[in-house]
């Protein structure tokens, strides 16, 4: 179950599978509008509530803020939603930035949450056994067809141990030396062949880092407009992962502006607006 929780003065909005990270974070992010209704007076912190005549003193400082944090989302408990997905916010079709490190559980809880509407999973990976061990250890049941394209040799060779007959898989190898257009190509050709079949389509591109080291970025901005344009005509839902450690905020920022939606994920909640 997914919760989602959506301020009332700002394009904030956080989901999470957890109560208490909707409440944690929407607190303190309400609490970010009203830093005036905090004072400091004779080494204790005041706080008073812009919505009611409640109001606080304490001596520990952090203890203070948080239970005006509480109050704060007191008033807006109503409005949290449940049984939610984050694609709901963009017609679940359309084109998701993640920002999230490499490796981290964040990012794999955005790759399960999306690519678990999917009935055609597409992967765009160097690192095709980790995303089919993440399937195999996420999902109820296997999508009803699985395309990897990657340009790792052997790429289901790490995998020999996991039973795949149930997985319709499918690989698609890349050259290396392709350039952007032909990627772009191979992804539209994949997408042609399953849009009028088989249900959902989700794509999960994780490439976006080597591209952006590869080649300039106005190129992969163009690339990913066409892309997206292409993958939305298929009414697929697909995300994009950015690693905030290695690609600078400006980097992240023109990027973003190809998708409809761009998330922070990290291990306990997804947040857009911030
Ligand atoms: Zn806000
Ligand atoms: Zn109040």
């Amino acid at each position: 179950m997914v919760y989602r929780f959506q301020c009332r003065r700002c394009p904030f909005t956080v989901w999470s599978t957890r109560r208490d990270a909707i409440a944690d974070a929407a607190g303190s992010h309400i609490l970010s509008h009203y830093r005036e209704r905090v004072t400091k007076q004779d080494f204790r912190i005041r706080w008073s509530c812009p919505h009611c005549e409640r109001s606080g003193q304490h001596h520990d400082g952090d203890a203070g803020v948080e239970r005006f944090e509480q109050h704060l989302f007191e008033h807006v408990e109503s409005s949290v939603e449940s049984g939610v997905h984050v694609a709901d916010d963009i017609d679940r079709t359309g084109g998701v930035l993640v920002r999230a490190p490499r490796g981290s559980t964040g990012l794999d809880n955005a790759r399960v949450h999306f690519l678990s509407p999917g009935g055609v999973v597409l992967f765009v990976t160097t690192a095709p056994a980790e995303r089919i061990r993440l399937l195999d250890d996420a999902l109820n049941e296997w999508p009803a067809r699985t395309i990897i394209l990657t340009t790792k040799p052997d790429p289901l060779g790490d995998i020999s141990e996991l039973d795949l007959s149930a997985a319709s898989l499918e690989v698609v190898r890349l050259d290396s030396r392709l350039g952007l257009s032909e990627v772009g190509e191979t992804i539209s050709r994949v997408v042609g062949e399953y849009e009028d079949v088989g249900g959902k389509i989700v794509a999960a591109f994780d490439i976006l880092p080597e591209l952006v080291e590869k080649f300039d970025l106005q190129t992969v901005f163009k690339f990913l407009h066409v892309l997206d344009t292409r993958l939305t005509r298929a009414d697929a839902l697909s995300h994009y992962h950015v690693d905030p450690r290695t690609q600078s905020q400006s980097t992240i920022n023109v990027l973003g502006q190809a998708f409809d939606l761009s998330i922070v994920a990290d291990d306990r909640r997804f947040v857009a607006g911030e």
